[in-house]
């Protein structure tokens, strides 16, 4: 065997790549969201209301945006949806909720935005399908209608192709020139062309009508993960739009967060993707909020923003067979939660607080050590003590039935004075 020797050359640390495609700005009243080169990703989400109940819609949008949502899409289906999207507006601005509104157009765009000013004027960037805007000869009419429209109430828009809506003009040449060929592509490969292509020769469109490339925001949605890469590689090496990121259709619960987590996280890490949204279908009953956790978790866990105070939990074992370390790790992690509405806006700076919570003594003092604030529970046979660890030191030993009372008034002392200041 051989000898392994430590190397003396520095281990690269992983860092996502920098980011390099126009900005665009998304604006509502005074709030200000920028899309693309050095600024931070940003959060999308969409609602499953009705439009035409502005209210549902109203506080739907609410939620999304207080969960952390920082764009949010809703559905401009027909005259009624057009007609409420003020109605919609008006009731977030009663409520306080700046966040801008995306319309998110098919088929009727290019008449809604024409007969409904106040609609176009309320939105603050309008969703442009190519598949989705007509066909033939009114296909460029009625897209060159929405960009007008664009350009008119000066708004920003995204043009999003999908592979559940694809050009089927476009996609059926590009099929016949490939097969014309000596050694012809995979279809699969075809279908990454059409959507790319149909992407950037829309918004090539729409530049040589006077709208500013930095004004176009595009993407490419498929619902595989190898699939979401593949194009969005090629799409960031033949354009520098700004890009929103999504896996389209990515499913419920766990597949859909995991499959989203996954094909995010490769592309992000590039510097692929300025605006992302997690298209998860709700389990019966389950919060529309829940996309927006999620996709807040994926941006914080790369460590390109922060939102939250991060909590480590070991995972359990057979060193554990009391549930006291699980139920202290999900009180601790839901408390904080909550404050942090409050927090956010008391302690600058909060979000990055690292807390530890572990199970026994093989990796809980050491963990606890790297956090800011750690606690390790005593596993099966140890003395029914808990070190508290502030900053890498001891700093106390919980003990008895009130460790989680205890340990919380800890982590609000700490707070206080560290982010207090
Ligand atoms: S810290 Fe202890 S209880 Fe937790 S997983 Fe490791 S060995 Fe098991």
């Amino acid at each position: 065997m051989q000898d392994f020797q430590p190397s003396t050359d520095a281990i690269p640390v992983a860092a996502p790549k920098a980011r390099s495609s126009h900005q665009a700005k998304v604006v509502w009243g005074t709030r200000e969201v920028r899309i693309g080169g050095d600024a931070p990703v940003c959060i999308q989400s969409m609602t499953n209301t009705d439009t035409v109940d502005a209210i549902g819609t109203a506080i739907q949008i609410k939620e999304l945006a207080q969960a952390g949502s920082e764009l949010v899409r809703i559905t401009v289906n027909t005259p009624e949806a057009a007609a409420a999207v003020p109605y919609v507006r008006e009731q977030l601005d009663r409520m306080g909720i700046d966040v801008p509104l995306i319309g998110d157009f098919h088929y009727n765009g290019h008449t809604l935005l024409t007969d409904y000013p106040a609609c176009a004027q309320a939105l603050s960037k309008y969703r442009i399908n190519p598949g989705n805007v007509g066909k033939g000869e009114k296909r460029d009419r009625q897209f060159g209608q929405m960009i007008e429209a664009a350009m008119r109430w000066q708004k920003p828009v995204r043009i999003g192709v999908n592979w559940g809506s694809l050009d089927q003009e476009l996609l059926a040449r590009l099929m016949d020139e490939n097969a014309q060929r000596a050694v012809p592509s995979d279809a699969k490969q075809i279908m990454y062309e059409a959507l790319i292509t149909s992407a950037i020769q829309s918004a090539q469109s729409a530049e040589a009508m006077g709208m500013p490339g930095e004004q176009i925001i595009l993407s490419c949605k498929v619902s595989g993960v190898q699939d979401l890469i593949s194009v969005y590689r090629e799409l960031a090496r033949r354009c520098n739009y700004a890009l929103h990121l999504g896996l389209t259709e990515a499913g419920m619960g766990t597949k859909g967060t995991v499959a989203s987590a996954a094909a995010l996280s490769v592309l992000l890490q590039e510097g692929i993707g300025d605006t992302i949204r997690v298209s998860l279908t709700p389990q019966p009953g389950e919060s529309r909020t829940q996309e927006v956790v999620i996709a807040s978790e994926i941006l914080q866990a790369l460590g390109l923003r922060m939102f939250n105070p991060s909590v480590t939990a070991c995972p359990g074992c057979g060193r554990t067979t009391s549930t006291t370390f699980q139920e202290l790790a999900k009180q601790i992690d839901d408390y904080l939660r909550q404050q942090m509405p409050t927090w956010r806006s008391q302690y600058r700076g909060v979000e990055t607080l690292k807390v530890a919570v572990m199970g026994c003594i093989v990796n809980g003092p050491g963990e606890s050590k790297h956090a800011d604030i750690g606690i390790s529970l005593p596993g099966t046979g140890e003395a029914p003590a808990a070190p508290v660890f502030i900053d890498g030191e001891k700093v106390t030993t919980l003990r008895g039935g009130q460790i989680i009372a205890e340990f919380q008034q800890i982590v609000d002392n700490y707070v206080a004075q560290r982010f207090g200041a």
